[in-house]
């Protein structure tokens, strides 16, 4: 095995345990796997995943061993964006939440109010929050060819990097929003630190991502999408209110989300055979029923919780 790809313990990032917790499932993931294509956004399910425990105190479930932080780093930073055709029903399903985000928590004055988005990709949120009137607006983004494919007005908006430590200035923003961002975090402690405190006092947090206790995860057990190698923690609603809670954040709501899909995006999703999917994708691409646009729940939740 090439050595940097040793696998590390780790621990659960709301009460620290190591030990305490049940295998849910064995890990499948060999050392090959290790490729940027496996950690690109939105790629085909693949199924493959480290150990997955959960934590006997407060539930959290989480990849148990994972390879390092940073080599995930690099992994990111060479992976593909895999969403183009799904652009505007992405747009449509997250700016829907962010304006839910701006009336719970009364942000008055959307001029003077700061934006910023983890994992913006190509920057498609941010050029709605610029059209929005947002005063300003910044994406941090790891993925070079992502942040190469947006729109030059929006390249100035963007940090091609990982959140690092004093990156962002502090009591600088009203917003903050991770969409299928904050469950690939290898340290959502560390984060949410720096998130807090770029936050102004009263500005909050807006998290979009995948719930572990979901009907479609219950249902499809290890066959879930979501158990992914690129996930080292996956919540529920009780954990992810724990774990915002943990860092002084005040919850103002946690509920299931709906997406606005493509059947042909949902296609991809779906949990079968991929000759069979790829047969289908192929079939659907160009086509008005491919391109349809429904609403449903993926599976997935939001958090929207306040600085006090
Ligand atoms: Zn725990």
């Amino acid at each position: 095995m090439n050595p940097q790809f040793t696998l590390h313990e780790t621990i659960c990032a709301i009460c620290g345990s190591k030990e305490n917790s049940t295998e849910l499932y064995k890990a499948n993931v060999t050392p090959n796997d290790f490729t940027p294509e496996i950690f690109s956004a939105r790629r085909l399910p693949d199924k493959i995943h480290y150990r997955i425990v959960r934590c006997n105190n407060c539930g959290l479930v989480r990849s148990d061993p994972t390879i390092h932080s940073n080599i995930l780093t690099t992994l990111y930073a060479k992976s593909i964006q895999n969403y183009d055709l799904e652009v505007k029903n992405l747009t449509d399903t997250y700016f829907k939440y962010v304006q839910e985000a701006i009336k719970i928590l009364g942000i008055k004055s959307i001029p003077k109010a700061g934006f910023l988005e983890i994992g913006c990709g190509s920057g498609f949120l941010l050029e709605k929050a610029i059209e929005y009137g947002f005063g300003l607006v910044l994406g941090i983004e790891p993925s070079v060819e992502a942040v190469n494919k947006s729109s030059a007005h929006i390249r100035p908006a963007i940090i091609c990097d990982m959140l690092q430590p004093g990156m962002l200035q502090k009591e600088n923003f009203d917003l903050i929003c991770m969409f299928q961002v904050f469950d690939h975090i290898a340290n959502p402690n560390a984060l949410l630190s720096e998130c807090v405190k770029a936050l102004k006092p009263g500005g909050g947090l807006l998290i979009f991502n995948h719930d572990v206790r979901a009907l479609s995860a219950l249902v499809l057990g290890e066959n879930s999408p979501i158990f992914d190698v690129e996930h080292t923690y996956l919540y529920n609603q009780n954990t992810i209110g724990k774990i915002a809670q943990k860092h002084g954040l005040k919850i103002k709501i946690i509920s299931s989300a709906t997406n606005r899909i493509s059947l042909r995006h949902l296609t991809h999703l779906l949990p079968i055979k991929q000759s069979i999917k790829l047969y289908l994708l192929n079939k659907l691409k160009n086509t008005v029923f491919g391109n349809f646009v429904i609403s449903l729940k993926l599976g997935n939740l939001f958090i929207i919780a306040q600085k006090p």
